[in-house]
């Protein structure tokens, strides 16, 4: 299925990884109109597979056999299930590079970040392989000699993932780690632009020896996702969606979740202040930039989205970073030294330049970038730092999605705290400061999911990734991630 002597590599040492049937009740599986959709590498336009192209029926297929394997699957052990992830886990740390590989070919991202991506998804699986063996319950004092009261954690049944293109690995990962952990099964709707990490991933849960139906992927072309969508919203088979994506698709699902009053998960877009404060260290705060900026050329939900900066250091902070950036090396991810790649794909890229020639076209002043990089191919964007925002410019209020930095300068602390907070959105926020009393107070004020103090990266297995307002509902990750797959329940033991 694959052409350039990279990918003929790659397909070599790792035929077993790159799939291009989906996986449903453990078994690799053409879609049952026998349609499929082609898969392009962003570096180059060069197609590089294709993936079935599934629709309602194939999903329904899928989700009964994730119903057929609940029944069994929330009666394993904790400490069984917390055997399967690890192996699989430990499978996917083997295949670790191949992994990396794949990430690229679809994604387009720097080989140097998609085996960070690896490592990052991988952590997941390994976190909740501990954590299954820790989903708690609880004996409360009772008001009543006679009554005890227990409480226990259930699995809520199958889990509609959806997920986005941007992490491939890592978003899966992240929803099936804690689903599994649970005693939840899956049924993952992986992004029409990177559908072959996902499956790659499913190679190895069925080396790990995941019982079959617990996890199923069913692909599609972006025209049969709100079909599958709404199957996995409505259907009274599933329990719950988890969802990272756009904020227009999230409030979509929202709605159609509400029908069965099924639970949801909700990871949408972000607009994240970066703001630098007069006492900052600057040398870090550009150090955070870049790091938060330019990780996947801006394609995350935590990247900076808008950048706030005092008075008495933005000249400072502005010619420092125009270095960093001047100094950024673009190309195909699969080459050595790569750090900016290419917009997944002609949408992404499109919004990308109409943001920058409205913004300009506006009065802001371009320092340096504010162009396509042709010479890379058709989807590179140079990073650009445009100053001289205004309110009534697009990049204002929207989620840029790629690898331009806005730079605003503000006089005080109540005013830059008043720019980052206006916006529905409030995934990250970040900010550089020396002053103690500074520190807490604007991390308070910050209306945000998550706070970069003096830190522009943030994301771990660990700690719980999620945000507020318009972007989002309940965190993935932590053992709070464990939250959306279970249910409490309430037993009352009377007549003691
Ligand atoms: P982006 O615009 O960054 O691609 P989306 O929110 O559109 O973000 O896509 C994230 C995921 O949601 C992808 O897997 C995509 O196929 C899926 N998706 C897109 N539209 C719908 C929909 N109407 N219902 C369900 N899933 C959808």
């Amino acid at each position: 299925m694959l052409k350039t002597p990279w990918i003929r590599t790659l397909q070599a040492r790792s035929m077993h990884l790159l799939k291009d049937k989906a996986f449903i009740d453990g078994q690799w599986l053409p879609a049952q109109s026998n349609k499929v959709f082609s898969v392009t590498n962003p570096a180059t336009g060069e197609v590089i597979g294709t993936a079935p192209d599934m629709d309602q029926s194939d999903t329904q297929s899928a989700i009964e056999a994730a119903a057929t394997a609940f029944k069994t699957w929330q009666d394993t052990t904790a400490k069984d299930r917390s055997h399967f992830l690890r192996k699989w886990y430990d499978l996917m740390v083997q295949n670790h590079e191949n992994l990396a590989k794949i990430v690229t070919l679809e994604a387009g991202k720097p080989l140097v970040e998609s085996r960070g991506e690896v490592t990052y998804g991988n952590s997941f699986i390994e976190f909740f392989s501990e954590e299954a063996r820790r989903i708690h319950g609880e004996i409360i004092p009772s008001p009543t000699p006679t009554k005890k009261i227990l409480v226990e954690k259930h699995p809520i049944g199958v889990a509609g993932l959806i997920a986005p293109w941007n992490f491939p690995h890592a978003m899966i990962t992240r929803k099936a780690g804690a689903a599994l952990a649970s005693g939840c099964t899956c049924v993952i709707k992986p992004a029409e632009d990177t559908p072959f990490t996902a499956l790659a991933l499913m190679e190895l849960a069925q080396q790990a020896g995941i019982p079959k139906g617990v996890l199923n992927v069913v692909t599609s072309s972006r025209e049969n996702a709100p079909q599958i969508g709404n199957l996995l919203c409505e259907s009274p088979l599933v329990a719950g969606i988890s969802f990272t994506g756009s904020t227009q698709v999230g409030k979509l699902l929202y709605r159609q979740c509400s029908s069965g009053i099924k639970r949801i998960g909700l990871e949408l877009g972000g607009n994240a202040p970066f703001i630098v404060f007069d006492s900052a260290k600057v040398g870090n705060a550009v150090k955070g930039a870049m790091a938060s900026k330019f990780r996947n050329c801006g394609q995350t939900c935590v990247s900076s989205n808008r950048f706030l900066v005092q008075r008495q250091v933005y000249d400072s902070f502005v010619d420092q970073l125009v270095k960093e950036i001047q100094g950024l090396k673009m190309g195909n991810g699969q080459e050595a030294g790569v750090q900016v790649g290419p917009l997944i794909n002609h949408t992404q890229f499109d919004k990308v330049s109409d943001l920058v020639k409205d913004a300009v076209s506006k009065g802001a002043k371009v320092l340096t970038g504010g162009k396509p990089a042709t010479q890379f191919g058709e989807l590179f964007y140079e990073p650009t730092v445009l100053t001289d925002i205004k309110e009534n410019m697009r990049v204002y209020t929207e989620e840029v999605f790629g690898p331009i930095v806005n730079i605003f300068r503000f006089e005080t602390e109540e005013e830059g705290l008043r720019i980052a907070n206006s916006t529905e959105r409030g995934l990250a926020g970040y900010f550089y400061s020396e002053d103690v009393a500074q520190i807490f107070r604007v991390a308070r004020k910050l209306e945000v999911g998550m706070c970069g103090v003096n830190e522009g990266i943030i994301s771990t297995a660990e700690a719980p990734f999620g945000g507020i307002k318009e972007s989002g509902l309940g965190r993935e990750g932590s053992h709070h991630g464990i939250d959306d797959f279970t249910y409490i329940k309430y037993i009352c033991v009377g007549n003691l």
